[in-house]
């Protein structure tokens, strides 16, 4: 991705008097520039688009991964789970939880500065300026400038592609829960359901402000993980770190004294290029998002000074005090989370290989417990239901076991058709002729065969009641 024109000493120090920390009142203008973590900030955030294009995927004849929420049913490739499988999600929420624990807990919040949806937005919003607008100097010159038709034009259309991105991420958002081509004809022709209208226009106006206007500040104040993220990181953690010994005391690079300066020439380009406005200088601060943008900066500078890379770079607190970072495997926060990140997956995994292609459920009925005929023989009444969670129509037939002599009442249990994806509940009785009952509660279970396939087989334990001393 092309960047913005190569750094000029001369021009760092003129321009200095623009960087400050941020406070919150003005828009920062961030100064992009290249290098190792920029390229990478790059490579992350292509991952996204991953986002924009799965609802388009199709697997065996539908969308490849759909959350129907009226059918109750989400759809991952081959796998339809329903909301009895739903503790699999809480799993895979589990599951990322822990990854994103873990990787702070090593690097930071490598995880905002990198992926976080609202970084790389802002990133692609801020890339889109810069490209419209100009370099920081620039466009803190078309800010303050009177509004004339230059200005128009340019703020119109960066504006415009900043609706359009905000567009795409709504209708993207709203495609994972209904078929995404049918959405954007419904869209298009104007014929989409509220709902979708609504979600659209929460996901235009929060990605158009959010991304757009508010940028750090979502961080700085909206934020719940950077509230937290304090309670994961320890003295092993590794951060963007400003090398104070080596770097101080600061100064201008020429001119008299110079040559008893530390290594950072006080061109603040470290100040400039952060997306946040923190000067890490200062030290670890809550509006870091560890992205690496200083490092790049201040390697940039120490290249034209001559001076070695690294003043700023990745480095736990013990590592800067001249302690040797312990191994992975011997810090508890790392085994703490690896330790539940693996139990999730094995749950998971678990889970996928285990889920059973047809539920069953049965309902003894409470009034009346039982029936007594007059011929003697003591009958229960019972709901059945039978959910058919593949995607082809299945056959049935329903026994029941456990106490010879309990029968299903006519011939409810054959043939029972269950349609692809849905569930069908149905009523029986269970006949006992006088004589086997051998108390007043009887354990049987009922078993439901797939009349094609021997495989799916379902049991479901219950009771039969009778009258005391039968
Ligand atoms: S730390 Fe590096 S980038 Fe920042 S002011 Fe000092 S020399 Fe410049
Ligand atoms: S201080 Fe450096 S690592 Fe932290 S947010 Fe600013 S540029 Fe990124």
């Amino acid at each position: 991705m092309a960047e913005q024109e190569p750094v000029n000493i001369d021009d760092l120090y003129a321009d200095a008097t623009h960087w400050h920390v941020n406070t919150g009142g003005e828009t920062i203008h961030a100064k992009r520039m290249p290098g190792r973590f920029r390229s990478l900030k790059w490579y992350a955030s292509t991952l996204w688009i991953l986002y924009m294009i799965t609802p388009y995927f199709r697997w065996e004849g539908h969308q490849a991964i759909l959350f129907d929420i009226p059918k109750r049913q989400f759809h991952l490739f081959s796998t339809t789970l329903w909301p009895q499988d739903i503790w699999m999600l809480s799993l895979v929420l589990i599951l990322l939880a822990m990854t994103l624990f873990g990787l702070t807990a090593v690097i930071g919040r490598v995880w905002c500065g990198y992926f976080c949806f609202q970084t790389v937005w802002t990133d692609w919003f801020t890339w889109l300026e810069d490209k419209i607008e100009g370099n920081p100097v620039q466009r803190r010159k078309l800010d303050a400038a009177p509004w004339n038709a230059r200005k128009i034009r340019l703020k119109l259309f960066k504006h415009t592609l900043w609706l359009l991105i905000s567009i795409v991420t709504g209708v993207t958002f709203a495609a994972y829960f209904t078929d995404a081509f049918a959405l954007w004809h419904s869209y298009l022709t104007l014929d989409a359901p509220m709902v979708a209208w609504v979600v659209l226009a929460a996901f235009i106006f929060g990605t158009y402000v959010f991304a757009g206007f508010m940028r750090e500040q979502v961080c700085f104040w909206l934020c719940p993980y950077a509230r937290i993220q304090s309670v994961m990181v320890d003295k092993d953690t590794e951060l963007p770190t400003y090398d104070v010994a080596r770097g101080e005391p600061r100064g201008k690079v020429r001119g008299a004294g110079s040559e008893s300066r530390g290594d950072c020439i006080d061109c603040k380009l470290c100040v400039g290029v952060c997306p946040t406005g923190v000067d890490i200088r200062e030290g670890m601060q809550e509006g870091c998002i560890t992205c690496g943008m200083c490092i790049d900066a201040c390697d940039s500078i120490m290249g034209k000074v001559d001076r070695p890379r690294g003043l700023i770079r990745y480095a736990s607190e013990k590592v800067m005090a001249g302690e040797v970072l312990p191994p992975l495997f011997k810090r508890p926060r790392v085994i703490a989370y690896s330790t539940i990140f693996l139990l999730a997956v094995a749950g998971i995994v678990y889970g996928m290989t285990h889920i059973p292609p047809v539920e069953l459920s049965v309902v003894h009925a409470r009034q009346p417990l039982f029936i007594q005929m007059g011929n003697g023989t003591v009958q229960n009444k019972y709901t059945i239901k039978a959910l058919n969670k593949t995607p082809a129509e299945l056959h049935f037939k329903l026994t029941v076991e456990g106490v010879d002599g309990i029968k299903i009442v006519g011939e409810a249990g054959n043939g029972i058709v269950l349609e692809a994806g849905k569930m069908i509940p149905f009523h029986l009785f269970l006949a006992a002729e006088p004589g086997v009952l051998k108390g007043k509660k009887m354990p049987i279970h009922f078993v439901l065969e797939s009349l094609e396939s021997p495989v799916i087989r379902m049991e479901y334990e219950s009771v039969f009641i009778g009258p005391a001393g039968y």
